[in-house]
């Protein structure tokens, strides 16, 4: 991947992230402190105006400096756990990119997260979009198997009850309502689909 591609491809991510501002804070509100979308709209509004240098870096680099960028901007919950993600991603970047190379750095980075966040699958984060995402990128799975199984992902977190992060403090309350974090994994891993196809 080029320079010019990586800047379209974090560009498309961080637009469609703060475009759905409002959708994370209302999910957010209804099972938590209702902040999820203005933490990840100060986050990525602030990769977004460090774009030039951060995609003047090798793609390992720059996805590092968008985790920091993210761990320092984001904030709550979430900046921690996403600037793990995009920071453990940097870490573990292929020399030889393709798919399966591609998902076994994916699932070094989950591997981070959880060990962050002291989470697996099944407590109603963004892990339960995450994980079977790269679960379906491990088996080869296109982009449209991607997208549907991160859509279909987020989804089952609605029957599901929190059991990390600040949803966990309402119990079976948390029940009926989509995990904001899921969502927002949702709405990055289909930003990345739409931009690649
Ligand atoms: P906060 O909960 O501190 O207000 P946010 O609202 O920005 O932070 O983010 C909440 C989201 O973070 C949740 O919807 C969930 O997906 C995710 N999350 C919270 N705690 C954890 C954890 N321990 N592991 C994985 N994800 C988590
Ligand atoms: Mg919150």
């Amino acid at each position: 991947m080029t320079g010019p591609d990586l800047k379209a491809l974090i560009e498309a991510v961080a637009k469609v992230v703060i475009a759905h501002a409002d959708e994370l804070t209302d999910l957010d509100q209804a099972i938590g402190d209702g902040d999820h979308g203005v933490n990840m709209k100060r986050g990525f509004e602030a990769v977004l105006s460090d774009l030039d240098q951060i995609t003047a870096k090798p793609i390992g680099e720059a996805l590092k400096a968008a985790g920091m960028q993210l761990v320092m901007k984001v904030g709550g919950a979430s900046g921690p756990l996403y600037g793990t993600l995009f920071m453990g991603l940097g870490k573990a970047w292929p020399e030889t990119l393709d798919q399966a190379s591609f998902a076994t750095a994916f699932g070094e980075a989950i591997d981070a997260v959880k060990a962050r966040g002291k989470s697996e699958a099944g407590q109603k984060t963004m892990l339960d979009v995450l994980i079977p995402v790269q679960v379906a990128l491990a088996a080869g799975g296109d982009f449209d198997t991607i997208c549907d199984t991160a859509e279909t992902a987020a989804e089952a977190t609605i029957p599901m009850q929190a059991t990390k992060g600040r949803a966990s403090f309402l119990g079976e309350r948390s029940v009926g309502h989509m995990d904001p974090g899921a969502r927002s994994s949702q709405l990055i891993i289909n930003a990345v689909c739409e931009a690649l196809t």
